[in-house]
């Protein structure tokens, strides 16, 4: 919501955010606009109810197109009946309402709009909740196919480990909305330096695991996380980490390098020389 700027009017946002060499954050909103949906589109979270129930599924998408100007009426339906085989959805489908479709199709229909406009960056906030875990995995895969297949990237926002596995290359592991850590997929996972990392993949069942496989309680992390409007100090996680040391309370530790494309803050892992911003 940040990247696209799509925050309330009273949001504040701080730091910048670059797509090709422009910081999005700095445009006008007239020229913001030219960006959201051409370059950046996004599929929300819940958006399997996002469609307009009394309009038929292919004219939402095609509606999509026209607004943004692309191509005259005609060749929008020939657009329309392409992005729904490109999701695995019969282009005669496309003259049914939403109530005719399943959970997973109205999803599918939803990530057909968002690449209507064939944008470089497709964000899919939480794209599997409330889908049963058949239907999980078919649009999962879909969104990986549709990466490799369009060269776009995506950004998929997720509580879910299990899916950062399957389907990511890089994870940006978030807390209290502040980057904790980031690095390759099969860095993080097998070996995570930040304490909340650590924490997560403990929390998170592992059948080939002697501690955290069948007959085992999983671990948890004491506490709550924080309100956004009443954030600590110093480092975002200090008041449920097992780590903490005192200089956690009052100063919020910088991002460092620890590894090839591996950052992550915390006042453990100082090395003072390599700080990264
Ligand atoms: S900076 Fe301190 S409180 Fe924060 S994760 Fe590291 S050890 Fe824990």
């Amino acid at each position: 919501m940040s990247i696209l700027r799509l925050l309330p009017a009273n949001a504040q946002i701080s730091g910048q955010v670059f797509f090709k060499d422009v910081n999005l954050l700095a445009l006008p909103e007239k020229q913001m606009r030219a960006y959201r949906w051409r370059e950046l589109a996004i599929v929300f979270q819940g958006a399997m109810n996002a469609l307009n129930p009394v309009m038929r599924v292919g004219e939402q998408i095609r509606e999509a197109i026209l607004l943004h100007g692309l191509m005259p009426m005609r060749e929008a339906d020939l657009r329309v009946g392409e992005l729904l085989e490109l999701v695995g959805i019969p282009r005669e489908r496309g003259g049914q309402y939403p109530f005719q479709y399943s959970g997973g199709m109205r999803q599918r229909a939803m990530i057909a709009m968002a690449l209507a406009c064939s944008p470089s960056i497709l964000f899919a906030d939480e794209p599997t909740t409330a889908l049963d875990v058949m239907v999980q995995a078919q649009v999962l895969e879909l969104l990986k196919e549709i990466q490799q297949r369009l060269g776009l990237a995506i950004v998929l926002v997720t509580h879910d480990l299990g899916v950062v596995a399957e389907t990511c290359d890089s994870v940006v592991v978030m807390y209290g909305g502040k980057v904790a850590e980031y690095g390759p997929v099969d860095v993080i996972f097998n070996d995570p330096q930040h304490p909340y990392t650590q924490k997560l993949l403990e929390s998170f069942p592992d059948l080939n695991e002697p501690t955290t496989g069948p007959g085992h309680s999983l671990a948890s992390i004491p506490g709550t996380p924080p309100r956004l409007t009443e954030l600590p100090p110093g480092c975002r996680f200090e008041p449920r980490c097992h780590l903490r040391i005192e200089k956690c309370k009052t100063q919020s530790p910088p991002l460092l390098q620890v590894g090839e494309q591996h950052f992550a803050a915390c006042h453990l892992l100082a090395f003072p020389d390599k700080p990264h911003e």
